[in-house]
């Protein structure tokens, strides 16, 4: 079968990096308790900034973000597992043009199996349903209602990864990717 992965907030555990690395950097403490009761996307309230304040802490800090951020948890190991099995394994990031190459490269190192022609990335978020249809997917996996919301009318089984800004969205969710082959057995 074929499974589709977003990147962010998806397999990389992007935005709580993020937040533990904006405590650094702007020498706060704000307890993780408040990362995980935010349901915006951007964390930039959590510190007391402003939109354009976040958006400059964002902008300043994105390199450092992006490729420092960790995977989930067994997220490398499930991943690996499925294309052990035959699976294949697609990722749908829309991170922009210029960050395409190292995203990928990043990937690699991190130990997920990336393969040929497997790599899509530089949509919009409204775009990744084209390429999630042209791919003929089986399974898709978002963490962002931006994106889900624009699935529904395809032919394929969509997860939310769970967080707290998805949480109001009727749709299966899956906590952590250990339940992944668990789920496989089910459908
Ligand atoms: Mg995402």
């Amino acid at each position: 079968m074929k499974f589709g992965f977003d990147i962010d907030d998806t397999l990389l555990n992007l935005r709580e990096h993020a937040f533990r690395l904006y405590n650094s950097k702007l020498n706060k403490q704000i307890s993780i308790d408040v990362f995980h009761a935010l349901t915006t996307i951007p964390i930039h309230d959590a510190f007391g900034l402003t939109v354009e304040e976040g958006r400059q802490m964002w902008n300043s800090h994105r390199e450092e973000i992006f490729y420092s951020a960790p995977p989930f948890a067994e997220a490398v190991q499930v991943l690996q597992e499925l294309v052990s099995q035959g699976h294949e394994v697609y990722y749908v990031t829309a991170r922009t043009v210029n960050h395409c190459e190292r995203t990928k490269n990043g990937l690699i190192q991190l130990g997920f199996p990336v393969q040929e022609g497997s790599f899509y990335c530089g949509m919009g978020d409204t775009e990744k349903v084209h390429i999630i249809r042209d791919l003929g997917l089986d399974y898709y996996f978002d963490d962002k209602p931006a994106v889900l919301d624009t699935l529904t009318e395809l032919d394929l089984i969509v997860y939310a990864k769970d967080n707290s800004y998805n949480r109001h969205m009727d749709i299966p969710r899956i906590m952590n990717w250990s339940e992944l082959l668990g789920i496989l057995k089910i459908n």
